[in-house]
């Protein structure tokens, strides 16, 4: 049994963790610094007071809207939080105690960050990338992790396979279809999980990932079809 003290614990670190996820998400794309500077309110611009900026419970109680403006807060900040909380309790059921978990959570939030810029700004920040490849790597000397971790030669090869595979893909598309299929920053992602899960994680990341996309494309098809 895990104790209720420990999951508030995590479900606060998750939330907070959030929060400043939304403060990246925001700010990254536009290079503003992550660590100054308070959040204030996009559309009237007023800066937010402590009371009014945590996670989760200022959303309820301010019922999704700014005290000063009263007009709507996105749902997407809401949304951002919640999720890093419930993938930080997952992680923490899995792991427990460990330095695993703080790995994995440190992952979570970064992916979390990543996913959305790319949804909203088509990039993805080499900033996030590139020290997630190093964090993998190193993180792969140490023997005393959890053995979902691959030891650093597997990492190594691992790395370099995800980027080179999503490469050749862009590079014979190109040759192929003489347009862009895929970003550069699809190989650097796929270099990520290669360092942290070693190279046996890639078709698998692959294979999902094409089911994922497939549930988004056929329905776009089955509608153009019919047209
Ligand atoms: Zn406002």
């Amino acid at each position: 049994m895990v104790p209720a003290v420990d999951l508030i614990f995590v479900a606060i670190l998750g939330g907070l963790w959030g929060s400043f996820a939304n403060v990246c998400i925001y700010r990254l794309p536009k290079d503003k610094g992550v660590v100054s500077g308070r959040s204030h309110c996009p559309k009237c611009k007023k800066k937010i007071v402590w009371y009014d900026n945590i996670p989760i419970i200022s959303y309820l109680i301010l019922s999704g809207k700014c005290r000063k403006c009263k007009r709507e807060i996105s749902l997407h900040y809401f949304t951002v939080e919640y999720i890093n909380i419930m993938s930080f309790l997952i992680i923490y059921f899995l792991f427990g105690i460990s330095m695993t978990t703080i790995l994995l959570m440190i992952l979570s939030v970064s992916f979390l960050i990543i996913f959305l810029i790319d949804l909203k700004h088509f990039i993805i920040p080499n900033s996030l990338t590139f020290s997630l490849m190093i964090l993998g790597f190193i993180k792969s000397f140490d023997p005393n992790l959890n053995s979902i971790f691959p030891n650093y030669i597997n990492s190594l090869i691992g790395g370099f396979f995800g980027y080179g595979i999503i490469f050749s893909i862009i590079f014979f598309y190109r040759q192929i279809r003489k347009k862009e299929g895929m970003g550069l920053g699809d190989a650097k992602l796929l270099a990520v999980i290669g360092f942290w899960f070693g190279w046996i994680s890639i078709p698998f990341v692959i294979f999902l990932s094409s089911i994922f996309a497939l549930v988004f494309v056929i329905p776009d098809l089955i509608k153009k079809i019919k047209k």
